[in-house]
């Protein structure tokens, strides 16, 4: 199953200084991870910092499924409000589901400053913008909500948005602890600690994911690798029965400018909006511009280049009219499916019936901030120890 069509950017940036073998023999693992994207790539990590023995086992090649699609904006806030979850789920668990997220990007913090430059990550603030007056009520109370837990944000209102950021609407929250990244070179940054730290990686190895045994799987070659622990990161590539009718699809669009001049915006912040679908736009170490939007209530691909590229230039143009000055030239344009929840948040958790077979599906718009979250909640399952947050995300939750 493709995931995305076009042209990427982040496979230019950087190329991996590893190949792995595929798995030729019968192998057996305290931990299996099936899916080399950033969710398994974090499991990884966070379960070799303990001293676990991990096999991970990536059907193609490593970090080249939907996070090489990824605009790598990091943010502890998602497409769901705090407001919101508060009025579906409840004000202690919407800000505990928060308080996750917040967590997770503190992690990713502490854990990119171990990794070097390749992985471009920069803590950077967020504007999220109230893309009409009809908006400015909402994100009162979404302020309100977060102030009253200490979430780091600012409230901008109009005179103080367009003062400080140039950008003409109603209002505005500033949040801070977020990130932009490049989540392929934050991949392969983390799969050579990985490495050193012991994990077992292999290529070109799809697991039949059909029929798992309670210890055992078999690759598509017929390999069995037993395993006391069984983890399902497999992104958007396989539709688990236990969450089929919990998922929206989308078709999502995003391009990447040429490089620009070094002054683009102030402080180069993230910016989004209340809109939906909502326009969402980045800056790059090297001074272009990724954007992204447009969302499709679609299940397949756009395949057509010349109409990617329209999308995308739909997209540099709205970008344009918050920033007049921008005369935005478009490199890459890609196109891409995109999993969402039906209640905004993401899958992670155990099996309800096989007790050592967990997901991480860091479905929504956040989901590499999901992928770190996830992996420390897996991490207390299999310790057998206690999690605030694993109720809030776990597997058979009602809907
Ligand atoms: C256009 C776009 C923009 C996005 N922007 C952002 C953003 O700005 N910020 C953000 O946080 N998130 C963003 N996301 C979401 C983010 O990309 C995903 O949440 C994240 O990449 C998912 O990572 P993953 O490891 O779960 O999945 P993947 O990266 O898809 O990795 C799963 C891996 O599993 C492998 N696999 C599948 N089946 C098998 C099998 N049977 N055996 C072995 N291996 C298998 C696949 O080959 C794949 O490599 C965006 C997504 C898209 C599409």
């Amino acid at each position: 199953m493709e995931l995305y069509s076009g042209s990427l950017y982040w496979d230019k940036t950087v190329e991996p200084s590893y190949r792995f073998e595929k798995v030729s023999e019968g192998k057996e693992t305290q931990v299996l991870i099936a899916g080399g994207g950033i969710s398994g790539t974090l499991c990884a990590y966070v379960l070799s910092a303990l001293g676990m023995d991990v096999i991970l086992a990536e059907k193609n090649k490593i970090g080249k499924g939907s996070s090489l699609a990824s605009t790598g904006l990091l943010q502890y806030r998602s497409d769901k409000m705090l407001c919101e979850l508060v009025d579906d789920i409840g004000e202690e668990q919407g800000r505990l589901f928060y308080r996750m997220c917040l967590e997770a990007m503190d992690q990713l913090t502490s854990l990119n400053e171990s990794l070097g430059r390749a992985t471009e990550y920069r803590s950077i603030d967020s504007l999220y913008y109230a893309s009409e007056k009809k908006d400015v009520k909402k994100l009162v109370r979404e302020y309100e909500f977060l102030r009253k837990y200490d979430f780091p944000v600012e409230f901008l209102d109009e005179d103080q948005l367009k003062r400080r950021y140039r950008i003409h609407k109603p209002c505005a929250l500033r949040t801070w602890h977020d990130a932009d990244v490049n989540p392929y070179g934050l991949i392969q940054a983390l799969t050579r600690k990985n490495m050193a730290q012991g994990v077992h990686y292999f290529e070109n190895t799809e697991l039949d994911l059909d029929n798992i045994q309670s210890n055992k799987i078999i690759t598509k070659e017929g390999y069995p690798i037993q395993f006391e622990h069984l983890i399902l990161t497999t992104g958007y590539s396989k539709i688990y029965p236990i969450i089929k009718d919990k998922i929206i699809i989308r078709r999502t669009y995003a391009f990447c400018s040429k490089p620009m001049r070094d002054d683009l915006w102030k402080d180069n912040v993230m910016v989004w909006e209340t809109k939906n679908p909502y326009l969402y736009f980045r800056t790059t170490m090297d001074h272009r511009i990724i954007g992204g939007g447009l969302d499709e209530d679609q299940k397949e691909l756009e395949l057509d280049g010349e109409k990617i590229l329209i999308k995308a230039k739909s997209i540099a143009g709205q970008i344009e009219t918050i920033f007049p000055n921008l005369d935005i030239q478009i490199d890459d344009a890609w196109n891409a499916l995109f999993y969402g929840s039906k209640d905004g948040i993401p899958f992670i958790g155990k099996d309800p019936v096989q007790g050592n077979r967990y997901y991480l599906l860091g479905y929504e718009g956040n989901g590499m901030c999901y992928s770190m979250a996830g992996a420390l909640i897996l991490k207390d399952y299999i310790l057998g120890k206690p999690n605030v947050y694993k109720d809030i995300v776990r597997m058979d939750r009602g809907m």
